[in-house]
């Protein structure tokens, strides 16, 4: 497929804080992102690093009063969201970017029926379509993700985990959005299904040009799906390039390495796989050196200390001062 090598969505330096009674957790430190047309970049790392608040922030739906962008920009093809008044941000949500969330039974109103569920994204933001036009198209959409749309009358309790996966998926794409951010969109189903509803995701990636930000702590799934891959580590961006570089395991950032190490290979004659030892940054603690150093093998005085940048080779990106003196990684 002819791809545009257009940014659809820059981020640069966006920093996230929630400020609660007890404390500021720093969410999101200088994040830094770039997705172009059609491309799928996987963003992986473990639970708390950040992840889904950068997915929130760009749709705007911080939690009010605690949740704070406190610096950076947010980009979206060419206008500056964090500017944009709350009545222009109202028709990007959902038609233009969508959100797949984890749990689909979060995500689906029980008391609805499938069909009006899909309807309304449509009524939202379709009003100069026909009622007959909206039911076609929403009726095509769910033969799309596989559902019989017999079925539209039914509600949510009655279909399976996978079943109710793919009507989240319906809506989230039924108005065509050039963005989705997928949250953990298979971390609750089984995994004979999990290859299924990436197998189909593909497809509609592919039929709609859609960009896609896949949030997952799962390597295998950025294998299987995306394009390029930001690792992401105490909010912050610490390794980043092409599936194809980063998964060759030639020059891993410290961080990176170990979440490879964290997957069995069958290749490995290994008894035991090697978790990354300690525990992830506290967010609350503003670290003046690399927030990696209580874990990582290499951390010298000076990682406790300066902050590292990140060194890039080639559209290879690492965050580390071991890169500092190599020119080719
Ligand atoms: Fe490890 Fe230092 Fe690199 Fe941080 S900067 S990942 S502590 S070597």
């Amino acid at each position: 497929m002819e791809r545009k090598q257009e940014n659809l969505l820059e981020i640069s330096d966006l920093t996230v804080r929630y400020n609660t009674d007890d404390a500021v957790v720093h969410a999101v430190n200088n994040f830094n992102l770039k997705l172009t047309r059609g491309e799928a970049r996987g963003l992986v790392g473990e639970t708390g690093a950040g992840k889904t608040t950068l997915a929130l922030s760009i749709l705007r739906l911080l939690p009010e009063r605690v949740g704070q962008v406190a610096g950076g920009s947010i980009v979206y093809d060419g206008q500056e969201l964090l500017k944009l008044p709350e009545a222009e941000m109202l028709p990007l949500r959902g038609k233009r970017i969508s959100m797949i969330f984890q749990d689909p039974m979060t995500s689906l109103n029980p008391t609805q029926t499938v069909g009006d569920q899909i309807l309304e994204v449509l009524n939202l933001h379709f009003p100069e379509m026909t009622r007959d036009e909206k039911i076609k198209r929403m009726e095509e959409m769910m033969t799309l993700v596989g559902i019989p749309p017999q079925r539209k009358n039914s509600f949510p309790h009655e279909f399976s985990g996978g079943m109710k996966q793919r009507i989240v998926i319906a809506m989230a794409l039924v108005a065509e959005p050039e963005l989705l951010l997928a949250d953990e969109p298979t971390t609750a189903l089984d995994v004979t299904i999990q290859a299924q509803i990436l197998e189909l995701m593909k497809q509609l990636r592919e039929k709609f040009n859609t960009s896609v930000m896949l949030i997952t702590h799962d390597l295998g799934v950025v294998a299987q799906f995306c394009d390029s891959v930001s690792v992401v580590y105490a909010g912050r961006v610490v390794e980043y390039g092409s599936v194809e570089t980063v998964f060759q395991r030639r020059e891993n950032h410290p961080y990176t390495a170990g979440l490879f190490n964290c997957i069995p290979n069958l290749e490995d004659d290994q008894p035991r796989l090697r978790p990354i030892p300690g525990h992830m940054a506290d967010p609350r603690v503003e670290y003046p050196g690399c927030c990696f150093a209580d874990r990582c093998e290499y951390a010298t005085e000076q990682c406790r200390t300066e902050a590292p940048t990140m060194h890039v080779c080639g559209g290879h990106g690492i965050l580390c001062h071991r890169y500092a003196q190599k020119e080719e990684f």
